[in-house]
């Protein structure tokens, strides 16, 4: 079989040498005779896996004493319901900024639960979609909470510095781009992650939240939902998803075998730099985001002659590179080059988008 790369949004892809990982222990971990998948959550070697991979993830993000790491259910999704129900009380206002597609998710079902302030960042220059910068955005002054989203998966737009909100929690989606390049945790109130981009595999959400921020959940959270009751429990308040967790932990491990974060960031920038230059240099491909705000993780692109992309694909495909089709809202291409997307792949993916254009001009 041909090496297949797989650029999927998410569920993604993830590296080889964990999934090789997973398949020797899957029947029998170590000396249990059982699957992790089987034992309890509550048993000496589950805890320990639990506590080897959030010890990992302390390391590889330099998260801080003073913030708990959450091992949640429900995906990103649930956070967008999660997180005012635990920080937006009865007669404040949450600033949501919305950068793009999941932002805009976010705000909306946030308004279920109550007082939601929604700025929208985006803005069409010179035929490019761009952002107006934090210094622009009119924020409130006294807001439960600012919410944003780094990296918009579907818009392959991503927000590199950290907004200043004058003292204000500071609430990110990094569901897309957490682990892909350094950041500085300490300027973060809470900051929430689905893990099947650039973590593991689906059913996990991470959830970092400084400790000053508990102890505020409405009455009606669920308890599920509820980040104090799921901090006093260590993630284990009912049974995490175990089986993800200790993948998780897995791809934490090689991560930091790769060097870490820093390491991996590099890495990723070549990736996106070899992958924008080769769809800027031809007149076949183009992206329409400015350069400031483009994806390091997500990059969507069109063909100039949109009736070539039925033959794109197929052809694609055929070559072993693997869920292209951009998202449903926005239609084109888009290559999701997350962390375990080695740098071959998107050489090979480079390479095949120019001798596509070559062959079809
Ligand atoms: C994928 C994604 C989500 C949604 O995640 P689910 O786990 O499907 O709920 C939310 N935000 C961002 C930025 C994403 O990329």
């Amino acid at each position: 079989m041909t090496e297949v790369y797989n650029f999927c949004a998410g569920p993604a892809m993830l590296p080889k040498a964990v999934m090789a990982k997973a398949q020797k222990e899957f029947v029998h971990w170590q000396n249990t005779g059982c699957s992790v998948m089987e034992l309890s959550h509550r048993s000496k070697e589950f805890i320990g896996v639990a506590e080897k991979a959030e010890a990992d993830l302390r390391e590889l993000m330099h998260i801080p004493e003073n913030y708990k790491v959450l091992f949640c259910h429900g995906g990103g999704r649930g956070q967008f319901s999660a997180v005012p129900l635990n920080l937006l009380p009865q007669g404040k206002t949450a600033d949501y900024i919305v950068s793009g597609a999941w932002s805009k998710a976010a705000a909306h079902e946030a308004k279920n639960f109550g007082e939601i302030n929604v700025i929208d960042i985006t803005k069409q220059e010179n035929g490019q979609t761009s952002l107006k910068p934090s210094s622009q955005w009119p924020l409130t002054a006294d807001a439960a909470y600012v919410h944003y989203c780094p990296n918009e998966t579907v818009d392959g737009l991503e927000i590199f510095s950290i907004p200043e909100t004058h003292g204000v929690p500071l609430v990110a989606d990094m569901s897309s781009t957490i682990l892909s390049r350094a950041i500085d945790v300490n300027k973060f109130a809470l900051i929430y992650a689905g893990a099947q981009k650039n973590i593991g595999p689906s059913g996990l959400t991470i959830v970092i939240i400084r400790e000053d921020m508990l102890n505020q959940a409405c009455q009606q959270t669920p308890s599920i939902m509820n980040y104090t009751l799921i901090a006093k429990n260590g993630s284990m308040y009912n049974t995490p998803p175990t089986y993800a967790w200790y993948l998780a932990g897995l791809v934490f491990e090689w991560l930091k075998d790769q060097g870490g974060v820093s390491a991996i960031s590099q890495i990723n920038q070549q990736k996106a730099q070899l992958l924008y230059k080769a769809i800027d240099e031809s007149h076949f491909y183009v992206n329409h985001i400015d350069n400031h705000y483009r994806s390091l993780m997500n990059v969507p692109f069109w063909l100039t002659d949109e009736s070539l992309n039925a033959e794109f694909l197929a052809q694609a495909q055929s070559a072993g590179l693997v869920a292209l089709k951009g998202h449903r809202s926005v239609g084109g291409m888009r290559a999701s080059i997350y962390n375990a997307m080695p740098l071959s792949g998107v050489k090979a993916l480079v390479h095949f988008m120019q001798t596509f254009a070559q062959q079809n001009s």
